[in-house]
């Protein structure tokens, strides 16, 4: 069998055809052509066999790791012009509008973010935390549940940072599913005031615990729409908070693990997915 017919079927990605591998110094370069003759706007349903010019777009998305190596798919591109968009590189039916990763990929760290701490997460994956974010968010805007805000009993608060601190979003994860429910520009108490009026009073009364970083703004926020709710302290942000204090490294074998810290008077909640910004090594 030849090589593009195994990664042909290797990838298993929808709407491509192999049509050629490089194994590089970093990894592995797939190249693909896309199947439909029809020219998609990433950004609309609105679709044309007709090209706006024959410039080509050499275009990359990193894929799933092959081998511990890193896969990357390569393709060139042409250009439409939507009635909407304007003249516009055409959208892939594996990747997400705008991204350099494939949906696999990001589906992956969306995943990995609400079961695994963020140093850990970055490591794996070998991303950074700012591009961890913008993943996040295009995971979270895709893949939102209609029935998300349905049986919410506890939660978790967190806030992302990314483009370097100057931008952050605010996300709220249901504990029970370890998916995350809801999310909006901003990080202040009227950025979750926004979460409580979709939510509504009623299932606002019905959240149990909240878990949240120290942030006194999420603490307002929830005091004032779901007073009933117990506010559980993320043990991770108070062991950052206490070896910041200290200026001193947490016990070696320790460092963010549940077992060192109390997180107040609380019932325990499984620790929110996502922790402060922090670059990856
Ligand atoms: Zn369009």
């Amino acid at each position: 069998m030849r090589v593009t017919s195994v990664f042909n079927r290797l990838l298993d990605l929808s709407g491509i055809t192999v049509t050629d591998v490089r194994f590089c110094a970093d990894g592995v370069v797939v190249d693909v052509r896309l199947r439909s003759r029809r020219l998609r706007c990433p950004r609309c349903a609105f679709t044309t066999k007709a090209r706006y010019d024959t410039r080509a777009e050499p275009s990359t998305w990193r894929h799933l790791d092959l081998a511990a190596r890193r896969l990357r798919i390569s393709a060139d591109l042409r250009r439409l012009y939507c009635p909407v968009h304007g003249v516009i590189t055409e959208g892939v039916p594996f990747a997400r509008p705008g991204s350099r990763f494939t949906r696999d990929f990001e589906d992956l760290v969306g995943w990995l973010a609400t079961t695994m701490d963020k140093t850990a997460l970055a490591r794996l994956v070998r991303v950074d935390w700012d591009t961890t974010g913008r993943i996040i968010e295009r995971v979270v805007a895709d893949r939102l549940d209609p029935d998300r805000l349905q049986h919410l009993f506890q939660v978790g608060v967190d806030e992302v940072s990314w483009r370097k601190g100057h931008s952050y979003l605010t996300l709220v994860s249901n504990h029970e599913t370890g998916k995350f429910v809801w999310g909006r520009e901003g990080k202040d108490a009227a950025t979750l005031d926004h979460f409580f009026d979709d939510l509504g009073a009623d299932r606002a009364q019905a959240i149990q615990a909240v878990s949240m970083d120290m942030s006194p703004a999420f603490r307002k926020s929830v005091s004032t729409h779901a007073g009933q709710a117990v506010i559980c302290y993320d043990p991770f942000h108070v062991v950052a908070l206490a070896t910041a204090a200290t200026g001193q490294g947490p016990p070696a074998g320790v460092a963010g693990t549940a077992q060192t810290a109390r997180p107040g008077h609380c019932t325990p909640v499984p620790r929110s997915p996502l922790g402060p910004d922090e670059k990856s090594e």
